[in-house]
Parts: C-alpha cells; sequence; structure tokens
C-alpha cells in the first residue's frame, strides 16, 4: 500500500486533475489512499474573500465559477454536492461582512471549503474514469486535532480513527481520496494542520496504515538546493535524511509543510517527492539511513522570513543556570516557541517566529523578562540556514563569513544548534534573499560552461 498526495499545484485545472487521474491508475496496483488538496490556489482566494468580507464587501462568482468550470471540463454532474457548499460560504462570508470579526475558528471553517469542494468534484471523475474511488473529509477518515485553530495538532487516537475508517473500505478495494488539511476537534468544530497541511495528511495516514511509501507529488523535481523561486539554479537532491528534510521544512523550504515528516519519520516510511508535471523523473526520497554516498557537505539552503531577535542579558539577580532556566519557562508559560538559541554565562540570544499569534506572546514574555535582565527585541529578522554535515561546519561557517563579510552583510547570530544537520544565520529581512543567493553560489557553484 502507498499514500499518494496530490496539492493544489497539481490540481489547477480540469487538464492536470485528467493527467492526475492518469497516474493514479498506474498506482492502483499498489492500492493507494489518495490526499487532495485544494484546486490551484482556492485557499488563498478564500482568505481574500474573507479580508474582503471584513471589510464589509464580497463577491464569490469567481470562486463559484472556477470550481463549476472544472466540474464542466471534467464532464461531472456535482451540482447537488457543491452547491449546498457554496451556499453554505456565502451566509458564512455574509457573518463575517456582517459582524467584521473574522475569529481563528471562523478561519478554519472559510479554509475548509478548499479541501471539501476539491474532493466533491475530483472523486466522481476518478469514478467515471473506471476507479472505484470513495470521498472522506477528513474527519470522516478518523483525524482529530485539538482546538488550535489555524495550526491544530493532530491527536494520537487519529492513528487508530484512521485505521477503523479506511481499512474496511481498502480491505473491499476501494480507493479512499481524504481530504487533506482539514479536521476536526474533539467538539466537532472544523480546525486545519496550517497552511501547505495536507503533505501532513498524507504522512499521518500513511503511518497510521503503515503503508510502503508515502508518495508527495508537487509542481518540482522533489527537493532542491533552494527554493527555486528565489535562485533559479536550484538544483535537484536525490537523497535525503528524515532529519534533514525535517531542518529544511522546518526552517522555510516551502516544499513540505513544516511537521509533515514527523508521522514518516516516527514509522520509518520513506516519503518520496515526485513531480506530476514530470512523472518519469525519480524525484526525491526521504529516508531514515542514507549511505555516505549521499552525505553531502551541504544538502541545501533555507530561508525563513518574520523573525525577531531577542537579546536578553542578565541583571545578575539569579545565578547563571537560574538565569536560564527563569527565561525558558517564560517562554514556556505563554506557549511562544524559540527556534533557534545562542548562550553566553550571562546573556542569552534567541529568535521567534512574527505572527499574528505569536505576537501576543512575545509581548507578555518581555513585560517578565524585563523584572530581571536588559531586553533588546528587533522584528524583521531572517534565518538562512544551511542543512549541512555538522561535521564539516569549521569550514562552512569559515565559508558562509567571509563571503557574507566580503559583501558587506552583517550577520546578527549564528547557531549550530542540538541538530546535527543545520547551521542558521541570523540576517535582517532586507539582506535574506542576497544572503540565500550569496551562499547559495558559494555552495553549489553553477559550473561554467566548458
Ligand atoms: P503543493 O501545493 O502541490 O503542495 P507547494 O507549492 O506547497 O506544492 O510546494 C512546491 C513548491 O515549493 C515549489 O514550486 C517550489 O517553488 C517551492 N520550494 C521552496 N523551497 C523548495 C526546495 N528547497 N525544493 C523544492 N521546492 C521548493
Ligand atoms: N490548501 C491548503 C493550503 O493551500 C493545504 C495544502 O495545500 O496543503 O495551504
Ligand atoms: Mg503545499
Amino acid at each position: 500500500m502507498i499514500v499518494a498526495k496530490f496539492g493544489g499545484s497539481s490540481l489547477q485545472d480540469a487538464e492536470r486533475i485528467k493527467h492526475v487521474c492518469g497516474i493514479i491508475k498506474d498506482l492502483l496496483v499498489e492500492k493507494p489512499v489518495i490526499v487532495f488538496s485544494a484546486l490551484g490556489k482556492s485557499t488563498d482566494m478564500l482568505l481574500d474573500l474573507a479580508s474582503s468580507a471584513l471589510k464589509g464587501e464580497f463577491d464569490l462568482s469567481e470562486f463559484i465559477s472556477y470550481h463549476r468550470e472544472v466540474a464542466r471540463q471534467l464532464g461531472v454532474d456535482v451540482e447537488d454536492e457543491i452547491t449546498p457548499l457554496f451556499e453554505d460560504l456565502e451566509k458564512l462570508l455574509g457573518g463575517v461582512s456582517l459582524l467584521r470579526e473574522f475569529s481563528p475558528r471562523t478561519k478554519d471553517y472559510v479554509q475548509s471549503f478548499g479541501e471539501r469542494l476539491s474532493v466533491r468534484i475530483i472523486t466522481p471523475y476518478l469514478v467515471q474514469q473506471g476507479i472505484d474511488a470513495r470521498r472522506f473529509d477528513g474527519w470522516e477518515a478518523g483525524i482529530v486535532t485539538n482546538s488550535l485553530f489555524n495550526e491544530a495538532e493532530v491527536l494520537d487516537e487519529s492513528y487508530a480513527g484512521i485505521r477503523d475508517a479506511l481499512e474496511p473500505v481498502l480491505g473491499n478495494k476501494v480507493t479512499p481520496v481524504v481530504t487533506g488539511f482539514i479536521s476536526k476537534d474533539r467538539e466537532g468544530h472544523i480546525t486545519t494542520l496550517g497552511r501547505g497541511g495536507s503533505d501532513l495528511t498524507a504522512s499521518l495516514i500513511g503511518a497510521a496504515l503503515h503503508v510502503k511509501e508515502i508518495q508527495v507529488w508537487k509542481d518540482v523535481d522533489g527537493i532542491l538546493t533552494t527554493d527555486p523561486r528565489l535562485v533559479s539554479s536550484a538544483r535537484h537532491v536525490p537523497i535525503v535524511s528524515f532529519e534533514e528534510a525535517s531542518e529544511l521544512a522546518y526552517f522555510g523550504a516551502k516544499v513540505l509543510h513544516p511537521l509533515s515528516i514527523r508521522p514518516a519519520m516516527k514509522t520509518n516510511i520513506p516519503v518520496r517527492i515526485k513531480n506530476s508535471y514530470n512523472r518519469d523523473h525519480a524525484g526525491s526520497l526521504i529516508l531514515a539511513e542514507i549511505s555516505d554516498q549521499d552525505k553531502k557537505k551541504v544538502k541545501a539552503i533555507t530561508v525563513k522570513e518574520n523573525v525577531t531577535l531577542v537579546d536578553i542579558v542578565s541583571m545578575r539577580m539569579l545565578g547563571q543556570y537560574g538565569f536560564l532556566a527563569k527565561v525558558f519557562e517564560i517562554f514556556e508559560r505563554h506557549q511562544t516557541s524559540v527556534d533557534m538559541v545562542a548562550t553566553s554565562e550571562v546573556s542569552v540570544s534567541l529568535t521567534v517566529d512574527h505572527n499574528r499569534r505569536s505576537e501576543e506572546g512575545i509581548a507578555m514574555v518581555i513585560d517578565e523578562l524585563v523584572k530581571f535582565s536588559r531586553v533588546s527585541v528587533e522584528a524583521n529578522k531572517a534565518i538562512v540556514s544551511v542543512i549541512c554535515d555538522i561535521n564539516d561546519s569549521t569550514e562552512i561557517l569559515a565559508g558562509a563569513f567571509s563571503t557574507l563579510s566580503k559583501n558587506g552583510i552583517p550577520v546578527e547570530m549564528i547557531s549550530q544548534g542540538a541538530s546535527k544537520v543545520n547551521i542558521g544565520i541570523v540576517v535582517s529581512a532586507e539582506n535574506a534573499h542576497r544572503a540565500l543567493t550569496l551562499l547559495h553560489e558559494l555552495f553549489f557553484p553553477v559550473e561554467l560552461a566548458a
């Protein structure tokens, strides 16, 4: 058995969906569970509609006609399935525009329409093409989360839930088609797993069913040395370890959801990233153990933006141990997660993600820290991460520092952390892209034409 997930970039129009159907037909011998994201950029469209609704006016017609047109071109009659969803969405956005209020819970409800529509349009098409497919919304497939709306965490009971929901269907040789990204909490409210969360759904289902391989189909030939939208000379990386892939995703490579590797890693199931636009390409394989030949000094470089740098200097009111313990206890209590840390005897520098949810947490943390330390906070930073073999860190750091300093880019903090595969370099946001390009050039030089 395998899990095969197709993201929005593989499902943007009827032609692409027909192509994906061809891929699924060839995968049938492997008894696949299929996971679909929303069509194309429809999650972005939904969020834009909600922003308009918040300002008082919204127009659903483009969103509706996009979905209807895809269904029409696929030749499936799904009006009875999709019209009630459009009506619900209209009412919901009407409520947002009336109340001028858009809570995290409502946001998840709004975002859920993308995936719900996508499986309601594509599954009947798969059936029409002779595939015995049956659709499941995430919660019908047994997935349950906590109530941290917008970035809900999957509860352990989901593993048994997925088996209970999908095994009988698979036993009857039916192909389950599951919505990625969306789920419900125990109270029955719709939740989402964070942007790009369909990758996580796929990995979770794969782990629950102990499949042979989790396939994630995208619009790139797999993992590349950096984001090809930022550096056009980015190159293909054929083999990546779970650890490297986790760090890559966590530190900003938008090719995988940050937490998506975890379930696969826990159950030691290989993850293969494939290109639905170039299906003969082998893609990238993510594995527990990689051979010496596949180990590289530098594997990839990522950039994570919207980072806030916090410097905390002890006023020596507490002993050294007490100081560090107290600092991190405060972050923990305010549920503010720290990405990078560098410490000396009397000071700590660390980075936190800056987003709507963390903003309040950071403010409360600082209120407490200033009682026993001097604190400086600088927003608009970025972390450029070099995913590498840490045994070579001296050489990598020397090269990175010399390149950045020659180009006048100040390094604000570095950390090689507990992770054995990642060196993090903090620079100001305005230098991030240039730092990424320079480091990519340094570690992956474009070979001169012979
Ligand atoms: P999908 O919507 O199908 O899940 P995504 O758009 O989420 O696909 O992910 C694929 C995109 O990730 C690529 O088009 C590429 O621009 C981007 N990307 C960012 N970093 C990397 C990287 N290191 N390797 C490959 N792709 C990357
Ligand atoms: N549709 C969701 C998003 O755009 C989830 C996903 O694509 O994985 O973020
Ligand atoms: Mg994605």
